[in-house]
């Protein structure tokens, strides 16, 4: 390839970058970072709290031990070869933690980190400007990386690889594919759903973490971290309160913490104590185990207009009035990580727990004697 068509490349690929907007976000990004940190008092838009609150170093950042071990390995070793660590897959539900895992990546690395989605990838052009205009060492986060599309993923393979892509330019026969060196840099993909990766792009990962739910007590500690940065006034007991209705997430945790804190700044004296955090949890409609007003309404049709299922999965979303991927993506996973929904082949099915929650007795198994019975005898 000459000179010339290498300047061209180059051009496309600039081009391309400033059409695709890449680089705004991110810098939109850091600036709603900056200003959430500049702000010592509670600010008020979600965005800018859960930006303030992000823990920014690994040793700030709550549980995960393993994995936090497993990467600071990672890092250690790839500064003391001084090269870019190995792309880094992390998976995990929404809300533990996965965006502030690669923020710290960079922030420890001492490097940029640039910040997009899988469905921001629409176009194979999309990938070639964003890698194209990488800096040497910077961390590229892309959140969502399952729903990149097909173009651009193939595409990613080889950057994540060589370092490299081929930008074809023209069309038809006469059309050449280019190729164009990709500074180094370390991939960290999020992605909540692991099993719809295509085996070649998790195959390129170097390292994969996958990320649990919080155990009760990582979340009082994650709760009083947050309410030490926002100034809130938590008791122990109050925090675990908190921290028991969080669904093992340290986002709904800190959710919840806000509205618990409202409510005690204008109904009571400012403290969140046990009391207070009950209060203020039933006025929200999050029960004792954390189910909101939509997860008790899928179990509630399940049980009592479904007679405790099997029911499938749009009959459900229609009960409840709701789309079938908010049933299936918002109150299914945390149901059935509760034990109180079981998926068969035959549809959702409620457990004997789902019944207890409900206050309700479950039914016995069919054609068995009661329990209650084989338990007298
Ligand atoms: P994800 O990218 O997995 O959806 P985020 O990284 O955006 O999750 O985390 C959501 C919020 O939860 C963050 O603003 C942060 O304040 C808090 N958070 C998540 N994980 C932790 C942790 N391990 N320690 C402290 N806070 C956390």
């Amino acid at each position: 390839m000459n000179e010339l068509e290498r300047q061209e490349a180059a051009e496309l690929a600039r081009r391309a970058a400033r059409a695709a907007g890449v680089g705004e976000e991110v810098r939109a990004g850091a600036e709603v970072r900056a200003e959430g940190l500049a702000r010592p008092e509670p600010v008020e838009d979600d965005r800018q709290v859960e930006a303030a609150l992000r823990p920014r170093r690994l040793d700030e950042f709550v549980g995960q031990e393993r994995v936090r071990e497993q990467l600071s390995l990672l890092l250690d070793s790839a500064q003391q070869r001084g090269r870019p660590p190995d792309h880094v897959l992390l998976s995990g539900a929404p809300g533990l933690g996965k965006t502030s895992l690669a923020m710290i990546i960079a922030a420890e690395l001492g490097a940029g980190i640039r910040i997009t989605s899988g469905p921001a990838m629409e176009r194979a052009g999309d990938l070639v400007a964003l890698v194209t205009s990488l800096v040497e060492g910077e961390v590229l986060f892309i959140d969502e990386i399952h729903r990149i599309a097909r173009p651009a993923e193939e595409l990613l393979y080889m950057a994540m690889e060589d370092f490299r892509i081929d930008v074809v330019v023209g069309k038809g026969p006469g059309s050449t594919a280019i190729p164009l060196d990709v500074p180094p840099f370390t991939l960290v993909g999020a992605t909540t759903r692991a099993g719809l990766l295509t085996g070649p792009l998790r195959g390129r990962f170097g390292f994969t973490a996958h990320m649990e739910p919080y155990s009760p007590a990582e979340l009082q500690r994650v709760l009083e971290r947050s309410a030490g940065l926002l100034g809130v006034q938590l008791t122990a007991q109050g925090a675990a309160e908190v921290a028991g209705r969080s669904r093992g997430t340290p986002r709904v945790a800190n959710r919840l913490l806000r509205r618990v804190r409202d409510y005690a700044e204008v109904r009571a004296d400012g403290v969140v104590t046990r009391d207070v955090a009950q209060a203020a949890l039933a006025v929200y409609d999050v029960d004792e185990r954390g189910l909101d007003r939509l997860d008790r309404a899928v179990l509630d049709a399940l049980v009592r207009r479904f007679g405790g299922g099997p029911v499938g999965l749009s009959t459900l979303a229609v009960a409840v009035s709701e789309e079938r991927e908010t049933v299936e993506e918002v109150a299914e996973p945390f149901l059935v990580r509760s034990g109180l929904i079981a998926r068969t082949p035959r549809g959702r099915v409620a457990t004997p727990a789902a019944w207890r929650h409900l206050g309700l007795t479950p039914p016995g198994p069919v054609g068995t004697l009661p329990l209650e019975l084989g338990d007298a005898g």
